[in-house]
């Protein structure tokens, strides 16, 4: 039978490396994440025929475990809108970084304080990954929660800590934690000494505190790199567990996560211009205090336009650049984008999409979301693909964007998101800003943009605003 189990893992993995390689494509994304989870079915499969000799208790505890994750896990990811997936993301991964946690706890009560693992002696290789795997776990858990609650704005997205004092926190938690579990090492190896549970409580409460102590300080435009870098620690805690456990599955598992976080990680990282210490030393992101503001904000004014006068300079432009965001998704207008850009180009303006590696509120958020309009893949340019042509762009239309195109990120060291790369809108001959009113995005920092000369500002929602522009466009 072990050569099944063993049959059906390997089966297993093999769908899950050929599900990401569909993940690479649009076209392909759908597919590649129906195969992985047939791949954990499978998966789950080979773990349940693995343990078939358990006991009755046993079997109704993991039968009673599976409904309910399959009645709290299923209707939320069914439901959930696009806008609100990274929150969900989030939660989920939160989740793995937990169960791994407690995997580790379980495994030390039952084997009473690693002394005896499985009726054998444990050897420093089981100690030691059990022992990361709750660190990390319960890192990740804890982490994840704050991150949960700041992008559901549950907490507010700036950065809340304890200044100056943070990362000596922080190393004292760390330092506690490494001791504590360094003791449980030591004594599992002497066979005299047992070791109270309170110990790997102690470790889990430690490591939880850290979790939560560096998501806290973490705002605004860094969230993106901390959910892949949670993420990322999810999968390497639950390879640790499998280490410890002797469980192929969750080691390949834990491994592809633990790997495809790290580098989705260090992309993101290098597209936000920030190392990831610093990120994890937090200190970036919105202070909090500019949130919102009127339309005079300063003695500045803005100028606000309309659906004609909007529809009129896209009508003469040569070339418009659409730089969607958050807001674009969130009134689901890609379909209508779509369909003023087909009008446009009829007329003979080239339309161009500029996308920006963190819009909206996921990696490849808006890719997705125009793709979902069938965009050419052509006429979506990465950011520095397109950067060097706002100067020489007619009109550039912002739809529901904001931290990405905000240039104080470009040109005042004072700002909370100084340093990471925007698209150049504020270079374009003309830029109509197409948002609801002068609210903050993400970061929660005021956009200078929206007080320049060449800006005006188109508000509405979305969706609708789009709608009356075709509408303009068509009587033109
Ligand atoms: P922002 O969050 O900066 O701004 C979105 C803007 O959309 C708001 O200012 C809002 O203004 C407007 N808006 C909201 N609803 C509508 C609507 N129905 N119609 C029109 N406008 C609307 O978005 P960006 O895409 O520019 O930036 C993304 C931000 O999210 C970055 O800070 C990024 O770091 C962060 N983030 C990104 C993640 C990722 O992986 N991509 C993950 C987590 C966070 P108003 O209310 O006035 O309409």
């Amino acid at each position: 039978m072990e050569y099944v189990v063993n049959g059906l893992y390997i089966l297993a993995f093999s769908l899950f490396i050929y599900g990401l390689m569909g993940l690479t494509g649009p076209k392909t994304a759908v597919r590649g994440n129906q195969i992985a989870a047939v791949g954990m079915f499978i998966a789950v499969a080979a773990t349940l025929i693995s343990i078939r000799d358990a006991d009755a208790w046993n079997w109704v505890v993991i039968v009673v475990g599976l409904a309910v994750g399959i009645a709290l896990g299923v209707p939320p990811a069914l439901r959930t809108k696009m806008t609100a997936m990274p929150q969900l993301v989030a939660l989920f991964n939160g989740v793995g970084g937990g169960t791994v946690a407690l995997i580790a706890y379980a495994e030390f009560l039952d084997s009473s304080g690693f002394t005896n693992f499985h009726g054998q002696e444990p050897t420093a290789h089981i100690v030691v990954a059990s022992l990361f795997a709750a660190i990390i776990g319960s890192i990740s858990f804890w982490g994840s929660v704050i991150a949960f609650l700041k992008l559901q704005e549950t907490l507010p997205g700036r950065p809340i800590g304890f200044g100056k004092a943070q990362q000596p926190i922080n190393g004292v938690l760390l330092v506690g934690a490494v001791a504590l579990s360094v003791i449980i090492g030591i004594k599992a190896i002497s066979p005299e000494a047992a070791t109270s549970q309170w110990w790997i409580v102690g470790v889990l409460v430690l490591a939880g505190v850290l979790g939560l102590m560096v998501v806290l300080p973490i705002g605004g435009a860094d969230m993106p790199v901390v959910i892949s870098l949670l993420n990322a620690l999810t999968g390497l805690s639950a390879a640790a567990a499998g280490l410890a456990l002797d469980n192929q599955a969750m080691i390949v598992a834990g491994m592809i996560v633990g790997a495809s976080g790290s580098i989705l990680t260090n992309l993101m990282a290098k597209a936000m211009n920030r190392s990831i210490p610093a990120i994890v030393a937090g200190g970036f992101g919105g202070d909090g205090g500019t949130t919102g503001g009127s339309a005079s904000d300063e003695g500045r004014t803005v100028k606000a336009t309309s659906a004609a006068d909007a529809a009129i300079q896209m009508a003469y432009a040569n070339q418009v650049i659409v730089v969607p965001g958050y807001g674009l998704a969130v009134a689901q207008a890609q379909h209508a984008v779509k369909d003023m850009a087909k009008l446009l180009e009829d007329k003979g303006v080239a339309v161009k999409y500029a996308i920006h590696p963190v819009a909206g509120r996921m990696p490849g958020h808006m890719n997705v979301l125009l793709a979902e309009a069938d965009v050419e893949y052509d006429a979506m340019k990465e950011m520095d693909d397109i950067n060097d042509e706002f100067a020489r762009t007619d009109v550039t239309l912002v739809i529901g964007a904001n931290d990405v195109t905000n240039p104080a990120a470009r040109e005042d060291s004072s700002s909370p998101i100084y340093g990471m790369p925007i698209l150049n809108v504020d270079q374009s001959k003309s830029t109509i800003v197409l948002k609801r009113g002068m609210n903050s995005g993400f970061a929660g920092i005021e956009n200078p943009l929206f007080f320049a000369q060449n800006t005006s500002m188109l508000f509405g929602d979305a969706k609708k605003m789009v709608g009356e522009v075709t509408e303009e466009l068509k009587a033109l």
